[in-house]
């Protein structure tokens, strides 16, 4: 039996970034991956492809829509659906081989097959029918990722009745698509696929679009994605759906009990994902699961196993894949007797619709809620200078400090470049950083970032100059 100081399962963002740290720090290193290619939800079917598509979509969305006003004329503009998924299928490619590399370069030792405990310290990989292998290890990191979950009444039959991953491998583009879930994976998919000309209808139960981040970036989200053309009902209940053979039909209610159904090629369910913990043998060891599923772990991320550390989607929390990272990270230096840090409240949740969607740290519901005294700072996109050049002026920055003491506690941002721009708030809640201090640094001009800039000076209590 093979003898690893770590073997870490799954290749997603969680554990290959494991792998990697666990190897830098001179451990001997394997990582097992039940699938052909490395990288697991984000590389395969998550981030990677859906901002290669949704990248495709924009630019054609533009040409479609803006170029006019720039004084470009295109004629015959059209869409090759197929070429359409075949650039993802590169972008993900290239990424994926990306990470074959630098397992090389690390010297990690990668095995493709099913791992699953057979005890605490052993571990078996099934490579096919006829050939398995045992591991043993010091210690184990379980990053396992998650699945799609879906609700009572809805079976997920990956045919008309489907997941973002079906839809990222369609063979043809639909005329109308209806999406359970108005949560980011629910609006970037109905961008997507709503720029290409289906017919998109989002249903959501709760009364905000992105109804985890603060409710104005969803209620202002909703009203840019209405007037593109999205569809859009709030308080619904999807109670059942069903498989029509060449569509699908969709029932729902809303909170008066009134009944109402849709009929459209695929319905794709956007409601969340679930811990995958399934055939790892978990049974054969110490590690617990809470009632949801999730793998439960420590503050240092150890199981009831201490040897057995989890991160990433499998262990719950937010769902993204620098959270995994981070934890990634985290988990290694532990086990090599450093002293990491991990602020959950830091890090940054992000939507890549047009405009984009950025939130770190406090919403002001959660403030309310907890009874913290704070300022708000709220400046429009539409009274930029480089938004109004390039013609991106919708949205806003939201800045919220405390009261008191002026400590930056929660930046929202929709507008153009959101997803880069939350990196200032990432920094500024991280170094604990006044609202007046953020606006006081000079941020070049004419950039986007300048909406950041006025927001702090509003936050902190000062006029701007610039409204
Ligand atoms: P995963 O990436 O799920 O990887 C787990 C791996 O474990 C898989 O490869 C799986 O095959 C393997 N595995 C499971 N069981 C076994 C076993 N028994 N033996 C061997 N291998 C096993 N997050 C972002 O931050 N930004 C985004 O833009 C973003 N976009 C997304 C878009 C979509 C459509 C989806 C679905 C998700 C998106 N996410 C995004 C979320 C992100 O993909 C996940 O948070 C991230 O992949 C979690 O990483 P992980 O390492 O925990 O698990």
């Amino acid at each position: 039996m093979e003898q690893y100081d770590l073997v870490v399962i799954g290749s997603g963002p969680g554990g290959y970034v494991a792998a990697i740290r666990s190897a830098q720090l001179g451990y001997k290193t394997a990582l097992v991956e039940k699938y052909d290619t490395l990288g697991g939800t984000c590389t395969n079917v998550g981030c990677i492809p859906t901002k290669a598509i949704l990248d495709s979509t924009h630019h054609y969305h533009d040409a479609a829509h803006h170029f006019t006003a720039h004084g470009i004329q295109v004629e015959g503009l059209s869409m090759d659906f197929n070429r359409l998924y075949e650039r993802k299928d590169k972008v993900v490619l290239q990424n994926t081989q990306g990470l074959n590399f630098l397992m090389r370069k690390n010297k990690v030792t990668v095995i493709h097959g099913t791992a699953s405990f057979v005890d605490n310290s052993t571990l078996q990989v099934v490579r096919s029918a006829q050939d398995s292998l045992l591991l043993g290890a010091k210690k184990f990191i379980i990053a396992t990722g998650s699945k799609p979950a879906t609700v009572p009444g809805v079976t997920i039959d990956k045919e008309r009745i489907i997941t973002s991953t079906e839809a990222l491998s369609l063979q043809k583009k639909p005329d109308n698509l209806v999406i359970i879930g108005g949560g980011v994976i629910g609006v970037e998919m109905a961008s997507i696929f709503n720029r290409l000309g289906c017919e998109v209808t989002i249903i959501e139960y709760a009364d905000h679009l992105l109804a985890n981040m603060d409710h104005e970036l969803g209620d202002a989200l909703k009203r840019i994605l209405v007037k593109d053309g999205i569809r859009i009902l709030l308080e619904q209940a999807v109670y059942k759906t069903e498989n029509m053979g060449n569509t699908a039909k969709v029932f729902f209610r809303d909170r008066g009990g009134k009944e109402q159904e849709l009929q459209a090629d695929y319905i794709l369910v956007a409601v969340g994902r679930k811990a995958f913990t399934v055939g790892l043998g978990l049974e054969n060891t110490g590690v617990r699961l809470d009632a949801r599923g999730m793998v439960v772990t420590n503050e240092q991320l150890q199981t009831a196993v201490p040897h057995i550390y989890a991160i990433g989607d499998v262990i719950g929390g937010a769902m993204l894949a620098h959270k995994a990272e981070e934890e990634a990270i985290f988990v290694v230096e532990h086990m090599d007797g450093q002293k990491p840090k991990l602020h959950y409240d830091r890090i940054p949740s992000v939507v890549y619709t047009w405009p984009e969607v950025a939130s770190v740290g406090a919403t002001e519901e959660d403030l309310k809620a907890k009874g913290i005294a704070y300022a708000i700072g709220k400046f429009p996109f539409s009274a930029n200078a480089r938004a109004r050049a390039g013609m991106n002026t919708q949205g806003f920055v939201k800045v919220l400090a405390d009261q008191k003491y002026g400590e930056l506690l929660g930046v929202h941002v929709i507008g153009a470049r959101a997803a880069d721009l939350i990196a200032q708030g990432v920094l500024g809640l991280e170094y604990e950083i006044t609202a007046d201090s953020m606006s006081r640094v000079s941020y070049a001009h004419p950039t986007y970032s300048e909406v950041m800039k006025e927001a702090h000076t509003l936050a902190s209590g000062r006029p701007s100059v610039n409204i």
